[in-house]
Parts: C-alpha cells; sequence; structure tokens
C-alpha cells in the first residue's frame, strides 16, 4: 500500500542537475558571460552574510546597451556598467525587489539621460506606504540596535531607498506589448505573480527570453504550492518562441531545461 504521494524520479534528476548547474554558477559569479551577438549576462550572487543580486542582461541595440535588472550591491552594477563598455542606454527591470532594482539609483548619476522602463508596481511600492517604503521606515526603525554584520547588510537597502525618486521609472509597461528600447526591439510581457507587476523579455534577434523572479533556482514544483497566477504566468513563457531563458537568479536553461524543471 502506498500513501501519499511517489516520488517522481524526474524530480530528482532534475534536482541534481541544477544544484550541480548552481555551484557551477556560484563559482563564475560575476564574470560576464557572453550568450550571443550583442547579448550579455552578467551573473548575480549569492554571498553568505548579504543580500543577493538578481541576474543582469544586456541587449545592445541600434542607440546603445539596454540594461535589464540592475543589482543591488554597487559592485554588480558596476560590473554591468562596465561589461557595456561604461555606456547603458536604457534600464527595464522586471520588479521591484531591491536585488534587481537598487542599482538604478547609481546608474541613473553614472549616465546622464538613462531611460528606466519597468512597470506601475515599482512606483506604488516605492509610495507611501507601498512595501518599499514601509520596509525603509522598519530599517530605520531597527538599525539602531542591530548587531554590526546586521546593521551592515541593511544600510545597503536603506541607503537605495534613501533614493527613492532616482529607482523609479521613466515610462511603465502597464499591458503586454511590442517595444523597441535602445533600438533593440522586443516583446514585453507583464504579470503578477512575484511582484504584482513583473516584467519578462523576449529578445526577438537572440531568441533569449529574461524572466525575472518568475523563474529562479532553487526550483520549485509546480504541484506543490503554486499558485494559479504563477501557472499562468510559466505557461505564457513556454509559449514564446526563446531558445535560451535567464531566470532572476541561478545559471541559463535551455528549452529543455525549463520545460523540464517546471515539468510543462
Ligand atoms: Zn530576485
Amino acid at each position: 500500500m502506498t500513501t501519499g504521494r511517489e516520488a517522481d524520479p524526474r524530480e530528482h534528476l532534475g534536482m541534481r542537475r541544477f544544484v550541480l548547474a548552481l555551484s557551477l554558477f556560484c563559482a563564475a559569479a560575476q564574470a560576464q558571460q557572453a550568450l550571443a551577438p550583442d547579448v550579455l549576462l552578467v551573473p548575480g550572487g549569492f554571498e553568505a552574510g548579504r543580500q543577493p543580486d538578481g541576474n543582469s542582461l544586456l541587449l545592445k541595440g541600434s542607440e546603445g546597451w539596454l540594461l535589464i535588472d540592475s543589482g543591488r550591491h554597487r559592485a554588480h552594477t558596476e560590473a554591468a556598467l562596465k561589461a557595456a563598455g561604461g555606456q547603458v542606454r536604457a534600464v527595464l527591470n522586471t520588479h521591484w525587489h531591491l536585488d534587481h532594482l537598487g542599482g538604478n539609483a547609481w546608474l541613473r548619476a553614472q549616465q546622464p539621460g538613462l531611460e528606466v522602463w519597468a512597470s506601475p508596481a515599482v512606483a506604488q511600492a516605492l509610495a507611501a506606504d507601498g512595501w518599499l517604503d514601509r520596509y525603509r521606515r522598519q530599517l530605520a526603525e531597527a538599525l539602531p540596535t542591530a548587531p554590526p554584520e546586521q546593521a551592515a547588510v541593511m544600510r545597503v537597502d536603506q541607503d537605495l531607498l534613501g533614493q527613492a525618486a532616482a529607482l523609479k521609472p521613466d515610462h511603465e509597461v502597464k499591458t503586454a506589448a511590442a517595444l523597441t528600447v535602445a533600438g533593440r526591439p522586443l516583446q514585453v510581457g507583464v504579470e503578477t505573480a512575484v511582484s504584482g507587476g513583473d516584467l519578462w523579455v523576449l529578445d526577438k534577434a537572440s531568441g533569449t527570453l529574461a524572466a525575472g523572479d518568475l523563474v529562479t533556482l532553487p526550483v520549485p514544483f509546480m504541484d506543490t504550492a503554486c499558485p494559479p497566477a504563477w501557472r499562468e504566468a510559466l505557461a505564457r513563457l513556454s509559449a514564446q518562441p526563446f531558445q535560451r531563458l535567464v531566470p532572476g537568479h541561478g545559471p541559463v536553461m535551455s528549452r529543455a531545461d525549463f520545460e523540464r524543471a517546471w515539468r510543462l
């Protein structure tokens, strides 16, 4: 007699592959990778004792480089700017979590005229009593009594949130659309599953899909705790004509990796 759910051997094989891939990814963190002509990945990182940076993707258009997600820590954002030869024309944030948005303020200071694209959920999170505004107040309350290592981590986010106006986009993407940013033609989708306003970006020329935190490692399993909005978002991602998928965190996936991991 069996009780509960039988283990599916595909899950174990899939998990082993991804744990291996993750360990390789950690070793290579911060080194930029060319994924295709004019397409560069600046890998994010999960370092002990500090908050993460999301992956950043650089796409070169006829007007310069577009950076998808700007990271949290200065070192990550600097690495992205350096990978672009010191010239980033535009930023698109997949969502408002600081590991994908925090670098906007520093980049604006470095690149006058930088244009930033994001969903309306960014401004909502930063508005009075929005999620990030409440977080800013919690940090201010907790900092005076926080242990030094923890306080150092908290100050990174406090500094970012002290520049809230420079984190906001110049252009809000409210619905799915074909957009050209920095001269690069893109298909942009809008989902709600992660942050209430999650953009994904298909770079048509290279078949590269930037999924933000709709897809991350470690891989959650669809049949356990996946809300319906997430399942629908993943189905829309799967329907896009991509060859490779850049998750919000973790190594680049092939279409086969993605479909196996998410059991689509
Ligand atoms: Zn993230």
